[in-house]
This record gives structure tokens, C-alpha cells and sequence, in this order.
């Protein structure tokens, strides 16, 4: 195998994304030993100082076992492409099978599914040891195994015709040096139908759907919903207290194909006014069609991906740097989903930033439409059973957090 510029260039990539994360977890864990003796300004009346402290032990001891992830699956990354896994993967399979569209869809498949294995003990520890000491954690070991099959099940069932179809594409002499454009619309549908169908017919493989029942809160929303203009086919109760007492609620779908979904561990706590303002927020990111605009971006970003690929699949150094001795569709196509994310990795804070500017109007909207305090309510018990900290390191949540911190939310509301 011969290594090149872009191997060094790839290693530095790496290194510098590995070095960025474990600097920013150990701010973090210094944040929260920072604040761990007292609640923040202004919830020391809603949170007690034993709660803040048990949210603290949880968000550090999430913070250490993404250590050990973080390593870990980098020298999973190495062993596969520089190390050779891949190399070794294609040559096994390509002496099995003859047909190239069969035997890269095989060699595809199976990575996928290797790499599900090797993931299996970080996903065991984080829910039998880590969410149970807590005690988060409803899983039993028989939903955990059900759950493996199921995913590894749709992972069949959706991606082989996917792939398939893709490398059936990439082959085809008619369009070549365009067949970029033409995956590009396959990738397109393929995640718009897989959005439209999610809430009727996904998302019941694992969970139950039941109608609302409670009456009061049924024509809360109802009047919520007429307020703001919203259509929806229904409003479901999920039972998400059969994986884990985490709470949640979202409006999901896309077209005439959208439910209201709310966890039943999210019902137990929370008064009908508070439910009532939680959903207003998920209305507000419908009002600001935050969801169009992210599928809108990131099926910009599969474009300008495919097109780089259409590039990158005739150079040889890009094969030969990542540790693959014959340039094929499947090894391209395997070799710059890994690649990809690491290099990506550096724009990762303007999608947390944006996102984040997304949650402030949203939390805008439900206080335009509902009452502001129950919103703020309704999110300190959120975090409360969450366990979030609600201290965390400007540039960690800067990096990481999707979500403001409760505290700038709150602030807002107020
Ligand atoms: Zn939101």
C-alpha cells in the first residue's frame, strides 16, 4: 500500500478534530465542577441544590464515557481505512462475487453491520450502567435485544434496494461523469419518502401510538391548533416509558402526513397548560418552516457532497491515501462516508448555531400564543428530569448544543 499527501492530510484532520473534542469535554467537566455547589442565579427556587448536583454527576459521567467513544471509534476509522480492514473486505468479497453491483452492495452491507457490532458495548453500557445508576433507564434487556434486530432489520430492508440502486447508477455508461446528479435525486426522494412515511409506519416498529385520551387537554390543543392555523392527523401518546423516563414531545411528518406526538413520560409531570405551551413552541418551528429549511440545507449539502464525489472517485490518491489498493463505485462511496465526517466536523458549530437561533423563535411563538411562565415551567421540569446542566461551558455548548442552555431561555421568556 502506498500512502500519500492526502493520508497526512487526512491524519491531521483527525488529530486535530480528536484533540478539539476532548478539549472541549474537559471544559465542560470543569464548568460543572465550577458550579456543582450552587444553583444558578434565579432557579434556586425551583431546583434544589441536590438535584443541580445529581444533573452535574450525570452530565460528567456522560462526558466520560464519550472519552473513551471518542478514541475508540477513531482507531475504528484508522483500522478500517489506513489499517486496511477495507482493503482486506474488498478483496474477500470480490473473490465470492462476481456480479460488481452484488459484491459492492455486499461489501457495503457489510461494514455497516460490523461497524452496528462493534457499537453494540458502548450502547450496552450506556443503558444498563449508565442511564440505570441514574435511574433513567427502563429498557429490559428484552427490548434492547428486539430493538437490535429491528434496526438491523429496516437497516436491510431500506438500504440494500438503496445501494443497489445507487451503484446501479454509478455503472451506468449513459450517464456518465453525471451519475452524481442523477444519486443526488434518487438520496432525494429516498429521505423524503423515508420523512413522509416515519410517523404512520417507522416509528411503530418499535413504539405504540395511542389516540390522546384526556379530554380537557385534547380540546386545549384543539384550540391551540385553530389559533395558530395548524392542521394535524391526529395527536398520539407514545409509550417512550418502555425505553427511558427521559420526556419529550414533537410534531413530525411532512405534507398532509404530520402527527403531534407526546411521550406518556412526558404527560405524567407536566400540567395541561404546560403541554399546551411545549407544543406551541413545536408550532413555532413549523410557523418559521425551520423543518423546510433543514431539509432545504442538507439536501444542499448531499449536493455539493455528490458532486465533490463525482470528483474524488477518479483520483487515485484518494483511494491509495485511504488505504484502498483498487479503485471501485462501492469503495468510493464507503471510503467518503468515512472521510466525510471528519472533515465536516469543523462546520458542525454553524449548524448548532443556527439551530439554536431556531429554538429562541419558537419559544417566541409559544409566548405569543400561550402563557410565557408556563413555558418556563414547563422547561425547568424538563431539565429537572432530563438531568441537563444547567451551567454549561459557553464553547462546548457553543460546539455541541442544539438547544440553548435553560438559563438564556428562560431569561428570553422572561
Ligand atoms: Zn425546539
Amino acid at each position: 500500500m502506498e500512502f500519500n499527501l492526502f493520508t497526512f492530510v487526512f491524519l491531521f484532520a483527525i488529530l486535530t478534530s480528536v484533540l478539539a473534542l476532548l478539549w472541549l469535554n474537559f471544559r465542560q467537566d470543569k464548568a460543572i465542577n465550577n458550579s456543582y455547589n450552587s444553583v444558578p442565579e434565579g432557579f434556586s427556587e425551583s431546583i434544589k441544590l441536590e438535584d443541580h448536583q445529581k444533573a452535574g454527576n450525570y452530565t460528567k459521567a456522560k462526558l466520560l464515557l464519550n472519552h473513551f467513544e471518542i478514541i475508540f471509534s477513531t482507531i475504528i476509522l484508522l483500522v478500517w481505512t489506513i489499517g486496511g480492514g477495507m482493503n482486506w473486505l474488498d478483496i474477500y468479497w470480490s473473490q465470492k462475487i462476481t456480479n460488481p453491483i452484488l459484491m459492492g452492495t455486499t461489501f457495503i452491507i457489510s461494514i455497516t453491520m460490523i461497524s452496528s457490532f462493534i457499537d453494540l458495548p458502548f450502547s450496552i453500557y450506556r443503558t444498563f450502567i449508565l442511564e440505570h445508576k441514574f435511574g433513567f433507564n427502563r429498557m429490559t434487556i428484552k427490548t434492547f435485544i428486539g430493538d437490535f434486530f429491528i434496526d438491523i432489520a429496516q437497516g436491510l430492508i431500506f438500504m440494500v434496494p438503496l445501494i443497489y440502486a445507487v451503484l446501479y447508477l454509478m455503472g451506468l455508461e449513459a450517464i456518465r461523469d453525471f451519475w452524481w446528479i442523477y444519486v443526488w435525486i434518487l438520496f432525494s426522494f429516498f429521505i423524503l419518502t423515508m420523512m413522509w412515511i416515519y410517523p404512520t409506519f417507522i416509528a411503530t416498529w418499535k413504539n405504540k401510538f395511542k389516540p390522546l385520551e384526556n379530554e380537557a387537554l385534547r380540546s386545549r390543543i384543539t384550540g391551540l391548533l385553530d389559533r395558530t392555523g395548524f392542521k394535524s392527523d391526529g395527536i398520539y401518546v407514545m409509550d417512550g416509558s418502555k425505553r427511558s423516563s427521559h420526556g419529550n414531545a414533537y410534531f413530525t411528518g411532512i405534507g398532509k402526513n404530520k402527527r403531534i406526538v407526546f411521550f406518556d413520560t412526558l404527560l405524567k409531570g407536566m400540567e395541561d397548560k404546560e403541554i399546551e405551551a411545549i407544543l406551541a413552541h413545536e408550532l413555532g418551528h413549523f410557523h418559521y418552516k425551520h423543518n423546510r429549511q433543514r431539509i432545504f440545507s442538507s439536501l444542499t449539502f448531499f449536493f455539493v457532497s455528490f458532486a465533490l464525489l463525482g470528483y474524488l472517485i477518479n483520483q487515485v490518491w484518494f483511494y491509495n491515501g485511504l488505504g484502498i489498493s483498487k479503485p471501485s463505485s462501492h469503495t468510493a462511496l464507503i471510503l467518503f462516508s468515512f472521510a466525510l465526517p471528519v472533515f465536516s466536523f469543523f462546520i458542525t458549530p454553524i449548524g448548532n448555531l443556527i439551530s439554536r437561533k431556531h429554538e429562541f423563535q419558537a419559544d417566541a411563538f409559544a409566548a405569543s400564543h400561550t402563557d410565557a411562565n408556563d413555558l418556563i415551567s414547563s422547561l425547568i421540569k424538563l431539565y429537572k428530569e432530563n438531568s441537563s446542566s444547567l451551567s454549561p461551558d459557553k464553547y462546548y455548548s457553543a460546539f455541541h448544543d442544539s438547544h440553548p442552555s435553560a438559563v438564556l431561555r428562560i431569561e428570553r421568556l422572561q
